[in-house]
């Protein structure tokens, strides 16, 4: 059992000057009984270390970025290297070809791209330039997906919003929210009537292809299809957002969808990307067909610009994380521990009678509370909440950090050993056997 008496202290002194003590809603642990969240000190490889010097395994990965660990020697070196030749210019760079270059090898529909600096950027002007495009101004998205924190997709959105039960936040006009029509995930007969019904008003479907922000859930066989035919048929555009997805379950995204079972490789006409790409600094980054992209200023008339975008830092870690993702396994690895962590962890269930439905794709997955399959976000919500939060809660004390939610997903990193496995594995057993009791 770990004592947090700094953190403690600390959040206390957090409240006094930062809303709600965190910078992010998602950190606070107000969905897992309250408290003060853990105020982190340094972190490597697979660890971090919180003030009170207590020790964790990382199962958050900072919601997905950390792929290569904290403090990845390539990328702390690409970073290092950087800073020293200045972090902003406000000109162009030839890292950002680079990257650029990167990106379109491994997700071929992006003919052009534009670097921002976080998801919800890039996802925001994909919505701008799918209206531009089409002259249209209304979109569907999913129930429970989570497309950053933009007007427009705050609705019925997963992930911090769903935890913290503001699935359609304050403060967004009834005015942008009509332009919304939420559809459930897997459905498609629902984005059928939606289509017809306001066909010639819908710039674009927006999705993510894998679910990552109601837990990892998959496409069902033919979904991606289908929605990409009636979507294209309706005149409208099709936009991925794969800010989670990207670089997180292979080299590249779900759209070579050779990489898994019964999905067709499609291609959207817009992707939206981010946190992998920036190795751990801020990013963000969107593109897609050529003819689509020249919406965008100053070739068109779609208006989009960051100061801070294409920063040779946050480049430079892209890169470099890239790079190590290239590596000979390194995701077939991944995928490895995944499966015998995911196994382990089932196996503890089993044993205390604690119900328990495990998502895995790749090395990612996601541990619903309940008896059932998790397709969708209304199965996703109809989990036992409660659970989720004395596991998150005896698996800390045990030092494993998973999200404090029960909608986010466990990301191994190619830092990961057996070892972490095996221990993370003996303390799953351990907090059902505590909470069976
Ligand atoms: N889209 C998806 C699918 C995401 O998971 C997230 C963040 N969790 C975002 C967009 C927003 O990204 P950011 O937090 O970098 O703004």
């Amino acid at each position: 059992h770990q004592n947090r008496p700094r953190s403690s202290e600390l959040y206390e002194e957090a409240l006094q000057h930062i809303v709600g003590g965190v910078n992010s809603p998602s950190r606070s642990f107000k969905a897992v009984g309250g408290g003060a969240p853990v105020f982190m000190k340094r972190a490597q490889g697979a660890y971090f270390w919180d003030v009170d010097g207590n020790q964790y395994v990382d199962y958050l990965a900072a919601y997905g970025p950390i792929i290569t660990g904290h403090a990845h020697p390539h990328v702390t070196e690409a970073i290092t290297r950087a800073a020293q030749n200045g972090t902003l210019y406000g000109a162009p760079t030839e890292l950002e070809i680079q990257l650029a270059r990167m990106l379109k090898e491994a997700i071929p529909s992006m003919d052009k791209v534009r670097f921002v600096n976080s998801g919800t950027e890039a996802v925001m002007t994909t919505i701008r330039v799918a209206r531009a495009y089409t002259n249209r101004t209304k979109i569907i998205k999913f129930a429970g997906c989570y497309h950053g924190h933009s007007d427009l997709v705050l609705v019925a959105a997963g992930s911090g919003p769903s935890t913290l039960g503001i699935p359609d936040s304050a403060g967004i006009p009834a005015s942008i929210a009509k332009e919304v029509i939420t559809v459930p995930f897997n459905d498609l007969d629902s984005l059928k009537l939606a289509l017809e019904r306001w066909g010639d008003d819908i710039a674009a479907v927006m999705v993510e292809p894998i679910v990552g922000n109601f837990g990892m859930v998959m496409p069902a066989e033919g979904f991606l299809e289908g929605l990409c035919e009636m979507t294209r048929a309706n005149g409208s555009l099709v936009i991925y957002d794969e800010v989670i997805s990207a670089f997180r379950f292979h080299y590249g995204s779900t759209q070579t969808f050779s990489a898994f079972p019964n999905q067709a490789a499609i291609e959207p006409d817009l992707t939206a990307l981010g946190k992998v790409i920036g190795g751990g600094l801020p990013i963000g980054a969107y593109g897609g067909r050529k003819h689509v992209m020249e919406q965008v200023a100053p070739l068109g008339p779609a208006y989009q610009a960051g100061t801070m975008a294409g920063n040779p830092a946050s480049i430079s870690a892209g890169i470099a994380c890239l790079e190590v993702l290239q590596g000979e396994g390194v995701y077939p690895r991944m995928e490895e521990l995944a499966v015998r962590l995911t196994a382990g962890i089932e196996e503890g269930a089993k044993r205390y009678s604690i119900p328990l439905t495990i998502n895995r794709i790749s090395g990612a997955f996601s541990t619903h509370f309940c008896d059932h399959p998790v397709t969708n976000y209304e199965e996703a919500q109809d989990t036992n909440t409660e659970a989720f939060a004395q596991f998150f809660r005896h698996m800390l004390d045990q030092g494993f950090y998973l999200a404090p939610s029960k909608y986010e997903a466990w990301f191994l990193t190619t830092e990961h050993t057996e070892v972490d496995i095996d221990r993370t594995i003996e303390a799953a057993h351990e907090s059902f056997r505590r909470m069976a009791k």
